[in-house]
């Protein structure tokens, strides 16, 4: 859905391709897949961790909340509770101080990660997030969630680099995290560990380098981004403020619409242009016709009859030309496609 018609003008000159990873790349429906606690009762730290994320909005915690209660956990009520965006969530449980986040949220806490740090390197090469929670100021356990690429992400990456453009990665996970997610999308420009208040300055930044940047998102930490690349793309399934910042929308949420979109903001353009063009070179042809250039050589003169029919002629031309538009077949036609395999092999099974 193009909601600006600029849009459609401006998408045909960009030359980079910017992707959001969490819930744009990825479904952005994490699982928790490893909890390790350290020195303690793993129960008892899930349970805490779990009350804390309970107040939390992000996806990681909800991941974590539904992993406790699959486990049959109570939680318990939680008063005091902080949001470090970027970093992770401190709350009060059970008189306990429970801090939940990023490596880089307990290197600012001063919790010392050397004795695991080799753990969560293995866990983000395996494309999964560490975590890690702290209890009273000291760590009690490495977590890990995982949110896999969707479907149709490293064909929509391919097709994105086949039409020439560059295409890059912009994510607040954890580097290790981020470079495994890319290499899995045939992304090869990570940008990670970036604060949610930083999107907008990365794509400015690729701006003063010259570039111009489509960039495509979901979330409410987007938003700025989504406002300052030359094309904002949000995910039709994303939050309400991605899509009242962007320009156009993935309805559907495949990443494949982005090189659809491409495709026909390039044939809008050319479009335009080969408008311009005949609109212009016939009247600069048969504007001094009819005004009688021709008529000192050769006597020739145009009937105003004959140009009133040629000013005609030339609206109806340009309008012909832009309705050859509708014949536009999408360069991917997901949606289409896969109703159309689905089918076939419904035909096939019986
Ligand atoms: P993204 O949407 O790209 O994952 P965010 O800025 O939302 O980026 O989060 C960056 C990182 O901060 C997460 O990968 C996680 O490590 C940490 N974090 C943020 N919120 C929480 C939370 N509620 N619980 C645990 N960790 C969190
Ligand atoms: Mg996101």
């Amino acid at each position: 859905l193009f909601r600006k018609g600029a849009a459609l003008e401006a998408l045909a000159w960009v030359d980079t391709v910017v992707l959001d990873k969490t819930g744009t790349l990825t479904l952005g429906q994490p699982e928790m897949t490893n909890f390790n606690a350290i020195d303690c009762d793993a129960t008892e730290i899930l349970r805490l961790v779990a009350a804390a994320e309970s107040k939390s909005e992000h996806p990681i915690a909800e991941a974590i909340v539904r992993a406790a209660r699959e486990r049959g956990m109570e939680i318990p009520p939680v008063r005091v509770f902080k949001a470090e965006p970027g970093f992770g969530i401190e709350a009060d449980v059970d008189g306990r101080r429970v801090q939940v986040g990023a490596g880089r949220y307990m290197e600012r806490l001063g919790i010392d990660l050397k004795d695991v740090e080799a753990r969560a390197g293995e866990l983000a090469a395996k494309a999964k997030t560490p975590l890690y929670a702290a209890v009273d100021g000291q760590l009690a356990a490495v977590i890990a969630v995982t949110d896999p690429l969707k479907d149709g992400s490293p064909e929509a990456v391919g097709a994105l680099h086949a039409l020439g453009l560059e295409v890059a990665m912009l994510t607040g996970d954890n580097r290790g995290t981020a470079e495994s997610i890319a290499r899995q999308a045939g992304i090869d420009r990570v940008m990670a560990e970036v604060l949610p208040g930083q999107k907008a300055d990365e794509v400015k930044r690729l701006q003063a380098g010259g570039k111009k940047v489509a960039f495509v998102g979901d979330g409410i930490n987007d938003a700025p981004a989504l406002a300052q690349a030359d094309v904002g793309i949000a995910i039709g399934t994303g939050t309400d403020i991605a899509i009242e910042a962007a320009d156009v929308v993935l309805m559907s949420g495949d990443l494949r619409g982005i090189v659809n979109a491409a495709g026909l903001s390039k044939r809008v353009l050319r479009a335009i242009w080969s408008n311009f063009f005949w609109a212009y070179a016939y009247n600069v042809v048969l504007i001094p016709v009819a005004a009688g250039v021709l008529y000192p050589l050769w006597g020739l003169l145009l009937n105003p009859m004959l140009a009133a029919g040629a000013m005609s002629a030339s609206s109806v031309f340009v309008v012909t030309n832009s309705l050859r538009l509708r014949g536009f077949r999408p360069p991917i036609e997901g949606r289409h496609r896969v109703i159309q395999e689905t089918i076939e092999n419904i035909e096939q099974a019986a």
